[in-house]
């Protein structure tokens, strides 16, 4: 069986300790490769051999760094059908979706920041004829990257090009459950000559590796993408230490549906919005308002595509959802679909566990659910699911939408469909929510910020924001 290695200053290393994980394919329910169970010794190894490589990395002409980093890009397209594959065996995701979504978009993220770095300026200020002021904007130092399961080469790549980017060195963690692709990057990253020690990578625990990497006193700036309770947890360790931080948490995000939209492109961006990646994206539209006229009209139009949805081989053509990422995770679902049940709910479809017969017969499937009769203020209304379960909720005003949309924790995303772009501007206005997409979902341009407000995290990724993040900025003042 596979076993997959740390890469550490320019190496492909196995964990000190000789211990290893198992690593799960999700829709056969079984270890297929072997993951380190890295720890501290690991992570020291690897912040050391960033802090040695620091000097030449963050001096290289930019341009040069920017070759590297675009013949990295290729390398992954190049890759493209192995680094797919790959990630729907470790995810469970539809290889469709890693084809068309994951592994282009892990390529342009390299390409995206290889070339932004060539254009980031700074700003200077003149004083009224008294000084000159001008800001430098210098690479930090090693930087902790860790990232999620959901979009796993997607998510690491949008961390780690920034990072390396601005001129820093980084030691990255990804998800355990996911480590495959990033793995193959590693080896991608040899081959395209990166220097040693820029990059490098630790597999294992997140509780282990990862806090390690959050602790080390050697590594001042941390981005992390995932949950809100570790985001706590992270926050609580390096906010004493005057880290910087980047936290880009979970998300409960409304989907408003006007009477007023267009209806067919609503509700098809709708499904997508709900049951994309299994609903195991930080940005699905999980709570759908829909205004009372058109209520029963979409109600049962979008229950009866649900129902159409193909559950079942993430390898096969024909399938829409794949296999949830773990065991762990399903059961997380399932109780979710338990309490909804408890707290009143109708389920209109889906709501149990689906088994696919063949060679994904013990794997992990959720039917796509949709539920209603639910008030906003339960807690499965309120608290993140991560899977393919959705509820539906009928209002009558703009305003009351609003308060329904706004009254979680959380402030990632939202949704919103309508063809008047008065009522557009001043509910995208109103919204607490970092990103809004007004009839369209998941339209992405790497320009623009992203994150969320309130407990959906702290900062922004993207375009010079995530430039910004990377650097430490140094003011000059110059007396004329
Ligand atoms: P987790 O928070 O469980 O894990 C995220 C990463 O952090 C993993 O690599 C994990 O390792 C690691 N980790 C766990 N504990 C620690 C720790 N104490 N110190 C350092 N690292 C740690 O999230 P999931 O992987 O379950 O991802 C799903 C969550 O991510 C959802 O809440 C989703 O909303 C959110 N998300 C947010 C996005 C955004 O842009 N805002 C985008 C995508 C997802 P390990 O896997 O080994 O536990």
């Amino acid at each position: 069986m596979q076993k997959l290695k740390n890469y550490i200053n320019g190496e492909l290393v196995e964990p000190i300790s000789d211990t290893y994980l198992d690593n799960f394919n999700p829709a056969e329910g079984k270890v297929y490769s072997h993951i380190p169970d890295s720890g501290e010794t690991d992570v020291l190894a690897a912040v050391e051999a960033a802090q040695a490589a620091f000097e030449e990395w963050s001096t290289l002409p930019i341009q040069r760094r920017s070759d590297i980093m675009l013949k990295i890009a290729d390398l992954v397209d190049r890759d493209h059908d192995k680094l797919a594959m790959a990630e729907s065996i470790d995810n469970g995701k539809p290889l469709k979706l890693a084809k068309r979504v994951d592994i282009p978009r892990a390529s342009a993220n390299m390409r995206f920041y290889a070339t932004a770095l060539l254009h980031f300026a700074s700003e200077s200020h003149q004083t009224d004829g008294e000084a000159i002021n001008y800001t430098l904007r210098k690479p930090i130092g090693v930087a902790g990257c860790i990232s999620p399961w959901n979009l796993p080469l997607y998510l690491f790549t949008w961390k780690i090009a920034p990072a390396l980017a601005a001129g820093n060195t980084v030691v990255a963690k990804p998800s355990e459950v996911t480590p495959m692709t990033a793995y193959l990057f590693t080896e991608l990253c040899i081959e395209a000559g990166l220097p040693p020690g820029v990059l490098n990578v630790v597999h294992g625990l997140g509780t282990k590796a990862g806090q390690a990497i959050i602790e080390h006193p050697a590594v001042p700036v941390i981005s992390f993408t995932g949950g809100t309770t570790t985001g706590k947890q992270i926050a609580s360790t390096a906010a004493p230490m005057f880290k910087k931080l980047s936290l880009e948490l979970g998300g409960k995000n409304p989907n408003l549906i006007f009477a007023d939209c267009d209806f067919e492109q609503a509700l098809k961006t709708s499904l997508q919005s709900s049951f994309a990646n299994q609903g195991e994206i930080c940005l699905c539209g999980s709570r759908i308002f829909i205004e009372q006229d058109i209520y029963e009209k979409f109600k049962t139009a979008f229950v009866e595509k649900a129902k159409a949805l193909t559950v079942g081989d993430p390898l096969e053509e024909g399938t829409n959802i794949g296999a949830i990422v773990s065991g762990t995770h399903k059961e997380k679902i399932l109780s979710y679909i338990r309490l909804a049940r408890e707290e009143g709910g109708n389920i209109l479809t889906g709501g149990e566990q689906v088994t696919v017969p063949g060679r994904c017969e013990n794997g992990y499937f959720i039917a796509p659910t949709v539920i209603d009769g639910l008030d906003h203020k339960c807690r499965v209304n309120q608290e993140e699911i991560f899977g393919p379960v959705v509820t539906l909720i009928p209002f009558k005003h703009e305003d009351e939408v609003i308060e329904y949309a706004n009254s979680t924790a959380y402030g990632l995303s939202a949704t919103l469909w309508t063809e008047n772009l008065k009522r557009a501007h001043r509910v995208a206005d109103q919204l607490k929510s970092g990103i809004i997409w007004v009839n369209c979902w998941l339209l992405r341009d790497l320009r623009t910020p992203f994150g969320g407000m309130k407990q959906s995290g702290i900062g922004r990724e993207g375009g010079w924001e995530a430039l910004r993040f990377f650097t430490g900025s140094k003011n000059v003042c110059i007396k004329l």
